[in-house]
């Protein structure tokens, strides 16, 4: 179009739409669920600013909150309808275009290393997936604040706006026309779309509409009918004329003359039926039907199942349905962007209705690695989302949540038979099985989060605590818990021992060890950075204080006090400590904590480690 307005997609933008075009990838089935998804998020939006504006909606038509595929099959285009939110001109360009999202880029990667485009939806960027099947796509768009406009890219790095003076008026919402391609085809099929549809779009909480092909049965006039039948059976006559004439007259005296004949229509059928399956009970649900939930709320396509869930339902002054989900696997960025985003990976709904998912209030920020939903009937539903961040239900909302989450991850740990101390708590069956190893795997992917937790979260200190694992000098390379540790301690000793290090290796011919060793001590093994922050909050566990072995105060149950030894060597440690200098060392002293080595330098009580000075170095340079 000649008054059209040229852009230029931006380059990472520009680079993910070539890999998407020429993609091998074979299931182009997930342009489709993008696409709704991003229509039931427009609806969400629109939905949600009607609770405090209803002007909003408009009336009639506009006001029905659906979503409605077409296929036409002659121009070969598939379109995608809703009556959502819309976009302004400048949504469209910069939403679709030239403003490329963070995971634009981590995407672009992932995709180049293995080819997978399932998850394209988790890096917000699941609307490109549209050129997996077109080659031209028109999004046609009307916000309320603005006129109807349409976008259109072949994907040949760039793409037009024009304002639409040719299409019909929208009302409000958004129109996606895919032209198709010639070997995507078979999305013209409603059979393949009703499918489509209800393998991807079960939780959609709007219905999905299909403007489907119907046959139905219409009453004619048999007159005009009998005369046609007449000219054929003369056309192709043959010997048994006489017999189906007899017919005929039979039929006529026994009917009226009308006859029916097959005709095909065109109607909206609905093709999901809208569940929300965190209001049904909780034993009524299936694995498979959680599963599912999972992976629509997600986003995240793999077949992988989540690795626990917990439904419940809260009653009391504050009542809402909750289901909380621990994901297969931690997302890419899990803790890059862990102290500058807030967000968190619940959704919060009103009484059904869709409010946000980026209330950081629900859940702390080293939880946000679940992913879930909660359902309130307490929480008002004709405010603004600022006043709602600040209702007082959402404090005894979090409460509640915390405990369940720290349950759930509490019990994947407790049903574990890896974890089982004794042999004999574990019963040998399949579902056992299944289990083993799922604590080991759950810490692998979530166990920093539970350290950020332990050093952020002062209520559920203990609690969390009881989720660490690590190796220890006597694990033999398996994950032990304090709990584990404890009922291992020594006869007559009164603290838990630990060291940390850069890695197991070096701390165990760390010096510090060798009596400890000797005397069959067991020492905690902390070998990741956040290990130092953590054992500055973990005080005691189980009335038990911590003890780092390379720091001053070491005391090893009942030690022979020697005052002597420390008389005849006075000295010797006056002397030392002279030539050492006090800026360098607070004191030399006789000790009793090495077996071998000769002389050890420790940290004092309150100082820094060795090992916090060696990250704390790592972290300014
Ligand atoms: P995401 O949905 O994760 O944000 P997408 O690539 O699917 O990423 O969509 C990009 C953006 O385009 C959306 O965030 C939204 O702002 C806009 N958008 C896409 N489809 C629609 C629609 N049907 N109605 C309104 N806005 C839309
Ligand atoms: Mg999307």
């Amino acid at each position: 179009r000649a008054d059209a307005e040229k852009f230029e997609f931006q380059a990472e933008v520009s680079r993910l739409m070539d890999i998407i075009i020429n993609s091998l990838y074979s299931n182009k089935d997930i342009f489709l669920r993008e696409l709704i998804s991003n229509a039931s998020d427009a609806l969400d939006k629109i939905r949600f600013l009607a609770l405090t504006d209803k002007e909003v909606l408009g009336e009639g038509d506009n006001a029905k909150l659906e979503i409605q595929i077409k296929l036409d099959k002659e121009k070969k285009i598939l379109s995608i309808r809703d009556r959502g939110i819309g976009m302004t001109k400048e949504d469209l360009i910069k939403n679709l275009g030239t403003i490329a999202k963070s995971g634009t880029s981590a995407f672009v990667e992932k995709m180049q290393s293995s080819g997978d485009l399932n998850l394209i939806g988790q890096f917000g960027v699941g609307f490109y997936s549209v050129y997996l099947v077109a080659d031209y796509v028109e999004v046609i768009s009307k916000h309320n604040d603005d006129k109807q406009y349409v976008w259109e890219s072949k994907a040949d790095g760039a793409f037009a706006i024009s304002e639409d003076t040719w299409n019909e008026p929208l009302g409000r919402g958004t129109e996606i026309r895919l032209h198709l391609r010639d070997e995507a085809q078979e999305y013209l099929d409603e059979f393949k779309l009703k499918d489509l549809v209800k393998k991807y779009s079960e939780f959609i909480n709007f219905p999905i509409y299909l403007w489907a092909s119907k046959e139905v049965d219409v009453e004619v006039p048999a007159d005009d009918d009998e005369s046609s039948d007449d000219e054929e059976e003369k056309s192709d006559s043959s010997s048994s004329e006489e017999e189906e004439v007899d017919a005929d007259k039979d039929e006529e005296e026994k009917k009226p003359k009308t006859k029916t004949i097959k005709e095909t229509t065109y109607e909206w059928e609905l093709l999901n039926d809208m569940k929300a399956i965190w209001l049904r009970n909780p034993k009524e649900v299936t694995d498979e039907e959680y599963t599912k939930f999972y992976h629509s709320l997600a986003k995240d396509f793999g077949e992988e199942k989540p690795m626990a869930w917990s439904h419940f339902t809260a009653e009391g002054d504050v009542e809402f349905k909750a289901v909380l989900f621990v994901p297969p696997k931690a997302p890419h960025d899990l803790y890059e962007s862990y102290y500058n985003s807030n967000k968190s990976n619940l959704k919060l709904y009103v009484r059904r209705v869709f409010i946000s998912d980026e209330f950081d209030e629900l859940l702390p920020k080293y939880l946000s690695f679940l992913k879930g939903l909660v359902d309130s009937d307490t929480l008002p539903l004709n405010v603004s989302r600022e006043m709602l961040q600040q209702h007082s239900s959402l404090k005894t909302i979090k409460k509640k949540l915390i405990r369940k989450a720290l349950d759930m991850i509490r019990k994947l740990a407790e049903e574990d038979p890896d974890e089982a101390t004794e042999k004999k708590d574990v019963e040998e069956s399949k579902e056992n099985d299944e289990k083993k190893g799922q604590y080991t795997k759950f810490w692998n992917e979530f166990g920093k989060s539970i350290k950020l937790g332990i050093i952020e979260d002062a209520t559920n200190r203990n609690r969390l605590a009881k989720l660490l694992r690590f190796e220890t000098s006597k694990s033999d390379g398996k994950l032990t818990s304090l709990d584990q540790y404890i009922s291992r301690m020594k006869s007559g000793q009164k603290d838990i021992f630990y060291i940390t290090g850069s890695s197991k290796e070096q701390l165990e011919k760390s010096p510090f060890l060798e009596r400890l060793t000797k005397k069959n001590f067991e020492v905690i093994f902390f070998t990741d950075p956040v290990d130092e922050y953590l054992m500055q909050y973990l005080m005691d566990y189980e009335d038990k204080k911590f003890q780092n072995v390379s720091k001053e105060g070491l005391k090893l149950g009942k030690e022979p006090k020697d005052k002597e030894l420390k008389e005849s060597f006075k000295e010797l440690t006056k002397w030392w400590k002279g030539v050492l200098a006090v800026e360098n060392v607070d004191d030399v002293k006789i000790s009793n904590r090495l077996a071998d080595t000769p002389c050890v330098v420790v940290t004092s009580k309150y100082g820094w480690s060795a090992n916090m000075e060696r990250i704390m170095q790592s972290q300014t340079l």
